[in-house]
């Protein structure tokens, strides 16, 4: 004969009398960091600091040729108070320097930041006496993407990366 559903069987068992392995079909335990992590590593809310060519390729990972909700990373935000992902794609020159920190502070932790492309990460070739030489000199950054500019799959593999360290992470 077979066995009924567990949750019908939840449903037919008088509280108190379950069997131990009716017990094991209905209940998960797990950690309170599992479930916090899960619940972040995917649902991440990204918000573009697009200054240059990089932001473009930014735009091609969320059409629907990469399909960046794959990763539940879909829902971009132009409110710093709505986002924990921070992407920074392109050039940052001094003048634009203290406006990308500002957006930085408001942001509400945890928050991560990628710095895509080489001007992002080191300035690249502007060498020169207008351009932050890297953003990680005026905010912390958890993750570069070398490219000039980087590919769509450089910008999904950063999530997925970023997504395992998530989820090794202490909530
Ligand atoms: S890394 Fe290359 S593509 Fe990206 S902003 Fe700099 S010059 Fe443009």
């Amino acid at each position: 004969m077979s066995k009924a559903p567990a949750t019908e069987r939840a449903r037919l068992t008088p509280v108190g009398q379950e069997s131990p392995d009716l017990l094991q079909d209905s209940v998960v335990v797990t950690r309170m960091d599992e479930v916090v992590n899960w619940g972040r590593k995917n649902s991440l809310w990204p918000i573009p600091f697009g200054t240059a060519c990089c932001a473009i390729e930014f735009m091609g990972s969320v059409s629907s040729v990469y399909d960046i909700s794959r990763f539940g990373a879909e829902l971009v935000r132009f409110s710093p108070r709505q986002a924990d992902l921070m992407i920074v794609a392109g050039t940052v020159t001094y003048k634009m320097a203290p406006i990308l920190k500002r957006i930085y502070d408001q942001m509400c932790d945890p928050k991560w930041i990628v710095a895509m492309g080489v001007c992002a990460s080191s300035g690249g070739f502007y060498d020169n006496y207008c351009t932050l030489q890297g953003i990680d000199k005026i905010i912390p950054v958890d993750y570069y993407i070398a490219g000039c500019p980087p590919r769509p799959e450089s910008i999904l593999q950063a999530i997925v990366d970023l997504q395992g360290r998530l989820s090794r992470s202490k909530a």
